[in-house]
C-alpha cells in the first residue's frame, strides 16, 4: 500500500517508519523544511530509542521517504494519516487548527478514493469536521477514520509494533477492510483490532489517558497522606497493586505527570464535557493534585533550607520521563522555574534532553555533561527523571562533590536507608 503520513513528530515518524517496516511504501510529510532536510540526511529531529536505525534501514530500502510536498505524497496514497499536533487551546480544549489545515490540504490533493485517518488525539466529533473540510475541497470519494495512537515515548517502537490493542473508528466497510489489512502484522489474538464508531474511538483515547492520570494523582494523594501519618507509599503501593483488579502499573508516587499528552488530554476531555453541560469533577481533582505534586519537591526544599537564594542545586533529569528528550509540561520545568524565582542557581543534567532544555532555559541554568558535574558544589540534589543511569550513583563520590549532602528524590529511586547511611539528608515522596 502507498501511505502518506502528515506530521513527522513522535507519532507520525514512528507510525510511518513502522508501516514501512512492514513493507508498505510510506511518505512522511512535514511543513518544517529543516526537519525534512534533516530526515533526508538520516538525522532524527527527536530522540526515541531504536528509531534512527529503523528509519535508516527503511530509507535505504527505498520504502520510506520524507518531503514537504503534501500534494505529491497524498495524491499517490491509499491511506493518509493526519498526525499533527493538537496542543491545548486557550480555553483548555484541543486546538484543532493544525488538524483542520492538514485536512484542507489533503482534500485539495486527493486524486482517487482514499482513507483519511485521524491519528492525532482529537475531541469527539472531529472526524465529522475533518470530513466536512475535505468534502469542501474535493470531488473524489474518501472515508475518514479515527485511529488514535496509544504509544508511549521512550518505548514507542515496541508499543507500535506490538500494541495492546488497535482502535479503529470507521463507518465504512471498505475503510475497515483497508485499516484491518494495514494493522494485521501488528496484532495478535490477545491484542486485537477493536472496530467501533468514530466518536467512540475518539473518546477512547481521552478516557484512557484520563484514567492513567487519575491513577497517578490518586497515588500521589495517598503519598501525601503517607507523609503526614508516617506510612510508606511504596509499601502501600505494593499492597494495593497486588490486587489483580488493581495491578501495579501507574501507581508510582512521584512529582506529578507531565509530557505532551496527559495534561492537555485531561483538560481537553473536561472541555468536551463542559461543552455539553457536564462537569467532570473527578478530573478537576486529578489536575489539582497534579499541580500540587509538581510543586511538592520545591516546597520540601523551601521548608528544609528556609531561604534558597544564593544556594546551588543539581537537577538530575529534565525530560518528562526517561528515554525521551521531550520536555513538554515536564515537572523539571516547574521545579527549575521555582528555584530560579527563589534566587537559586541550577546545574542540570539529562542524558538526552540537553538541547530541549537549552530552548527552554537558555543561559538561566548551567548544563553539565555528567550527573556528577551537575552535583559539584551543590547545596542539594533533585532527582526529577528516573533515567537508569541515575539509579545507582556512587554516593560517596556524590557526597564529596556536594557542598551539602541533601537529596530530594522525586521518583523514589534511591534507597533511603542507604542514602542516610552515607550521611545524606534524604527526602522522597510519601516515604514517611
Ligand atoms: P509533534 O508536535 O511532535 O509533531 C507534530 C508535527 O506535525 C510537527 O513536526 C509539525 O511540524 C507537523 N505539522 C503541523 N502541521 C502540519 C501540516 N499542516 N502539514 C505537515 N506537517 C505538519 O506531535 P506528536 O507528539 O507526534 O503528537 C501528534 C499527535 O499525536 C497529537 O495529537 C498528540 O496528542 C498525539 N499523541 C502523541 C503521543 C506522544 O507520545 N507524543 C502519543 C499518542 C498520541
Amino acid at each position: 500500500m502507498r501511505i502518506a503520513v502528515i506530521g513527522t513528530g513522535y507519532v507520525g515518524l514512528v507510525a510511518g517508519t513502522c508501516f514501512s517496516e512492514s513493507g508498505h511504501d510510506v511518505t512522511c510529510v512535514d511543513v518544517e523544511k529543516a526537519k525534512v532536510a534533516a530526515l533526508n540526511r538520516g538525522e532524527l529531529p527527536l530522540y526515541e530509542p531504536g528509531l534512527e536505525e529503523l528509519v535508516r534501514r527503511n530509507r535505504d530500502a527505498g520504502r520510506l521517504h520524507f518531503t514537504t510536498d503534501l500534494p505529491e505524497a497524498v495524491g499517490g496514497a491509499t491511506v493518509v494519516f493526519i498526525a499533527v499536533g493538537t496542543p491545548m487551546g486557550e480555553s483548555g480544549g484541543a486546538d484543532l487548527r493544525y488538524v483542520l489545515a492538514a485536512a484542507e490540504a489533503v482534500g485539495r490533493a486527493l486524486r482517487h478514493y482514499t482513507v483519511v485517518v485521524d491519528k492525532s488525539t482529537v475531541p469527539v466529533g472531529t472526524a465529522d469536521r475533518v470530513r466536512e473540510v475535505i468534502a469542501r475541497n474535493t470531488g473524489h470519494d474518501f472515508d475518514v477514520v479515527s485511529n488514535p495512537e496509544f504509544l508511549k515515548e521512550g518505548a514507542a517502537l515496541e508499543d507500535f509494533l506490538k500494541p495492546d490493542r488497535v482502535v479503529i473508528g470507521a463507518d465504512s466497510e471498505q475503510a475497515r477492510r483497508i485499516m484491518g489489512e494495514l494493522y494485521a502484522p501488528f496484532v495478535r489474538t490477545e491484542s486485537p483490532i477493536l472496530f467501533m464508531d468514530p466518536r467512540s474511538a475518539e473518546l477512547t483515547k481521552y478516557a484512557a489517558n484520563a484514567m492513567l492520570a487519575t491513577r497517578i494523582s490518586f497515588m500521589n494523594d495517598v503519598a501525601a497522606l503517607c507523609e503526614r501519618v508516617g506510612a510508606d507509599a511504596d509499601q502501600v503501593r505494593r499492597g494495593v497493586g497486588a490486587d489483580k483488579r488493581i495491578g501495579y502499573a501507574f501507581l508510582h508516587p512521584g512529582i506529578g505527570y507531565g509530557g505532551s499528552c496527559f495534561p492537555k488530554d485531561v483538560r481537553a476531555l473536561m472541555a468536551t464535557a463542559r461543552d455539553v453541560g457536564l462537569e467532570l469533577d473527578l478530573l478537576r481533582a486529578v489536575e489539582a493534585t497534579n499541580a500540587r505534586q509538581k510543586k511538592s519537591l520545591l516546597a520540601k526544599a523551601l521548608r528544609h533550607y528556609g531561604d534558597v537564594s544564593r544556594h546551588t542545586f543539581a537537577v538530575w533529569g529534565l525530560a518528562f520521563k526517561p528515554r525521551t528528550d521531550d520536555m513538554r509540561e515536564a515537572p523539571s520545568v516547574d521545579l527549575i522555574e521555582g528555584l530560579l524565582d527563589a534566587g537559586a542557581r541550577v546545574q542540570c543534567h539529562d542524558p538526552v534532553a540537553g538541547e530541549a532544555a537549552r530552548r527552554c532555559f537558555a543561559d538561566r541554568v548551567s548544563y553539565a555533561s555528567t550527573c556528577y558535574d551537575a552535583a559539584e558544589g551543590a547545596d542539594g540534589l533533585f532527582l526529577v527523571t528516573e533515567w537508569s543511569e541515575f539509579r545507582h550513583p556512587d554516593l560517596r563520590r556524590l557526597k564529596s562533590l556536594m557542598r551539602r549532602p541533601v537529596i530530594f528524590d522525586g521518583r523514589n529511586v534511591f534507597d533511603p536507608e542507604q542514602a542516610r547511611g552515607e550521611g545524606f539528608t534524604y527526602f522522597g515522596v510519601g516515604r514517611g
